[in-house]
């Protein structure tokens, strides 16, 4: 972005390189009753716990927080990173230039269950999971397979998240999104230009913060709820969900299996640095201790290099890599 460019970059694109904004040094002026801090952190806000600091960082609770921090940041000419639970992103070492935007908070409306239409609206913070749980416990089904999935509603919406069979295109009936002008959008799930793991909010530069799900009531509430804890047991028993991780690392280059590919050229357990490829599932990569974000970088390439030799098969990151590498 230049700084003739007035209308800030959105980084929430694979492997997005961080254009540098123009005023990196100097002190700006935070508008009034909008909570946004300089140099934050934001390993801890990552699943794999790895990644260096915000240049500056909002997590607005409200919408109007929301485009405060969006005026604010077009008014400077700063690059926008949306982020959610953190836990499908790769964040550089070297951190992020511009604004962080989370929504994880952005959740002060409680989810409405329509037991008529039987449709959930919820806010973009929300955490899928806690939403999945909700409905077991109302008996709807439709959302058994998100329990184990450890991001925000905003999250599985952009990144289409799924398992199996099921995903959330197929639940999803609408999505409202900020734009960066501030307005604000309904789009419907054909707008959303869904496919395996991709939605066209990955290239464009939409906040999602709230979303309507159908789903349906069951005959047998509690068949609804066992499927759920089945569901999330299974996933237990064969993913690390113990250690930090980003879910899978690199999309099925289907009819293949990412898992089975990288463990039929041997690299269940091998390490870089600490980042280490997951004994238990070969398509999770773990931090086993201190791994930096350039470890994990350089383990999918090693990854994808061995891959690549042996079945000609390039494979594509599921994850998001942010900043600089
Ligand atoms: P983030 O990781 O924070 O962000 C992901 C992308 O979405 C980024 O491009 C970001 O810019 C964008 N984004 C996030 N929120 C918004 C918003 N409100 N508006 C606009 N853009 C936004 N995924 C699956 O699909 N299936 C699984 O079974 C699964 N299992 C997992 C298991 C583990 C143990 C872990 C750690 C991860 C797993 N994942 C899985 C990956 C991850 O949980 C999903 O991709 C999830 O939907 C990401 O949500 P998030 O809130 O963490 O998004």
């Amino acid at each position: 972005m230049t700084s003739q460019d007035r209308s800030p970059a959105i980084n929430n694109q694979v492997q997005h390189s961080v254009e540098v904004a123009s005023n990196t040094d100097r002190d700006l002026d935070i508008p009034p009753g909008c909570q946004i801090r300089s140099n934050v952190s934001l390993k801890g806000l990552t699943t794999w716990k790895v990644g260096g600091a915000a240049q500056w960082y909002l997590e607005p609770r409200t919408i109007a927080e929301a485009q405060s921090g969006l005026a604010w940041a077009r008014l400077n000419d700063l690059l926008i990173t949306i982020i959610g639970a953190g836990s499908n992103l790769l964040i550089s070492d070297r951190g992020l230039a511009g604004l962080v935007i989370c929504t994880r908070h952005l959740r002060h409306v409680t989810t409405q269950f329509d037991r008529e239409t039987q449709s959930i609206v919820a806010d973009a913070g929300k955490m899928f999971a806690s939403i999945a749980w909700q409905a077991a416990r109302r008996g709807w089904g439709g959302m058994e397979w998100a329990a184990g999935i450890p991001g925000t509603l905003g999250g599985a919406v952009v990144m289409n998240a799924g398992a199996h069979e099921h995903s959330t295109q197929k639940i999803l009936v609408s999505a409202d999104v900020l734009n960066l002008d501030g307005s604000i959008e309904t789009l419907t799930a054909l707008d959303l230009g869904y496919s395996y793991r991709t939605s066209n909010l990955q290239r464009s530069s939409q906040i999602v913060i709230s979303a309507k799900f159908k789903l349906q009531a069951a005959s047998d509430p509690g068949e609804i709820q066992a499927r759920t804890y089945r569901d999330l047991e299974k996933r237990h028993s064969k993913q690390p969900y113990d250690r930090p991780s980003c879910g899978s690392v690199f999309r099925n280059p289907t009819p293949e299996y990412a898992a089975a590919l990288i463990e039929n050229v041997g690299l269940k357990g091998f390490k870089i640095g600490d980042a280490e490829v997951s004994t238990l599932h070969a398509n999770f990569i773990i931090n086993s201790k201190d791994a930096t974000a350039s470890d994990i970088r350089e383990l999918i390439y090693y990854v994808q290099s061995q891959v690549k030799a042996r079945y000609s098969i390039e494979l594509e990151p599921e994850v998001k890599m942010l900043g600089e590498f």
